[in-house]
């Protein structure tokens, strides 16, 4: 039986059906069993559990949102409480599956014919073939609406592509990846499903992060890359079908950065109960209860907002400025809360042991990826003013 979360303090998960109570009681009891005992050794190799593919695809409740692979009908209100039960373990987690089930299962979902979503998004959904989305590249981030310079140029039934990218997760070990490049003859950013192994496909881990340690994000170069005409997403035209499959990432992302926040709380809490200065626990002080409660408060209203939001998607109402507002703001008070949750455990916050100083760490890339909090200001400024202000 599903067990509310004593962070859910306005019980708002209580709008969920008894099946997705128990399919979320199932997976947090699948990821606080496997996953939580062996995660902060995990971080401090900077080694992703690969274990874990399988045994999350044994869920079902990896690419949830495709008919070609829906165990039962689910809600992006389903699938935002999922989100955020995985990054109350761990924001590494969450993130593999935001990019699998996201932004690679969501470019074949959103871009793909009916003939390349019947083929690769049920092996996705199971695991054997586990892909990764290569849009950011070394001198184009936030700008890369319109800054991308990786080409693909037509060669009678294929393509060469050819061109660099940078923070790809996933991409040292995936099977595929999703790039996208700009077509040499209309100028009109379009997406490749590209095999990794594919000659001229080259992907290097980045090393020494201090962020995300789990997560393998690589540098990727593409030299004369050949792919079919086959492999294109046959539906993605310019940006603005890459920018539909960022909107419905995006709202997920602002999902698990409630997730972190929750799970920082949570450890913070406990601690504060047992740990005893001046004669009695640090809980009892009035400080404490201080950072205590603004961090429950950050959570509360945060998740108040991503719930609205993923209902607007639900009824079809969400815009690019939802989805933007929702992950500028929850990421900003997730940041603010492992801040103070990290300030509850002293010294110990400090120590991967303790698991808050992982949360506090992976927070800073949740705060940046998928939009920086300035990038989404943006959006959301250019629907409520009418002027866009990137340029
Ligand atoms: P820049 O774009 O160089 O921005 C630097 C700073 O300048 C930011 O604060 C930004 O907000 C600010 N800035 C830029 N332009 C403006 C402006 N007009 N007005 C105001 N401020 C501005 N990408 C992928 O394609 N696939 C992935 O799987 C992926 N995974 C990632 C995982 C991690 C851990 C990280 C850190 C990144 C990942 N990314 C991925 C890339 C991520 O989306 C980018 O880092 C992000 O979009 C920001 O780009 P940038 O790092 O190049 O920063």
């Amino acid at each position: 039986t599903f067990e509310s979360l004593p962070s859910d303090f306005f019980h708002l998960e209580a709008s969920l059906s008894p099946v997705e109570l128990d399919k979320l009681m199932e997976l947090r009891t699948y990821l606080e069993t496997e996953i939580k005992p062996v995660i902060n050794d995990h971080w401090d190799r900077a080694e992703f559990p690969k274990a874990l593919v399988k045994g999350l695809a044994d869920t079902k409740l990896i690419g949830m949102a495709w008919p070609e692979t829906e165990p039962f009908p689910t809600t992006a209100v389903f699938r935002g409480w999922v989100a955020l039960e995985l990054a109350r373990i761990d924001a590494s987690v969450a993130t593999y599956v935001g990019v699998q089930n996201g932004l690679a299962m969501g470019s074949l979902g959103v871009c793909g014919s009916d003939e390349q979503r019947a083929y690769w998004l049920p092996k996705m959904h199971t695991g054997e073939i586990v892909g990764s989305f290569g849009l950011t590249e070394p001198l184009s981030g936030s700008d890369s609406a319109q800054g991308l310079r990786t080409t693909a140029t037509r060669d009678g039934d294929e393509w060469i592509l050819n061109g660099s990218k940078r923070w790809i997760g996933n991409a040292t070990w995936s099977d595929i990846c999703v790039v996208w490049a700009k077509d040499t003859a209309d100028g009109q950013v379009k997406g490749f499903i590209v095999p990794t192994n594919t000659p001229g496909y080259v992907a290097t881990k980045i090393e020494r992060k201090q962020s995300l340690r789990i997560v393998q994000n690589a540098d990727i170069t593409l030299t004369d890359v050949r792919v079919p005409e086959a492999n294109r997403l046959q539906k993605a035209n310019s940006f603005a079908d890459t920018a539909t499959v960022l909107r419905l990432t995006r709202a997920e992302v602002a999902w698990a950065a409630v997730g972190i926040a929750v799970g920082a709380y949570e450890a913070a809490l406990a601690y504060a109960k047992e740990r005893i200065q001046f004669g009695k626990p640090i809980a009892s002080h009035q400080m404490v209860q201080d950072l205590l409660v603004k961090s429950l408060g950050n959570i509360t209203s945060s998740l108040s907002l991503v719930l609205e939001t993923s209902r607007m998607q639900d009824a079809g109402k969400m815009k690019d400025e939802h989805a933007a507002l929702a992950k500028a703001v929850a990421t900003a008070r997730m940041r603010e809360s492992v801040a103070w949750c990290r300030e509850i455990l002293g010294g110990n916050g400090i120590v991967l042991d303790y698991d808050v100083a992982r949360f506090f760490a992976d927070a800073e890339a949740i705060y940046s990826y998928e939009g920086t909090r300035e990038m989404n200001t943006l959006i959301v400024g250019r629907a409520i003013t009418g002027h866009a202000a990137f340029v």
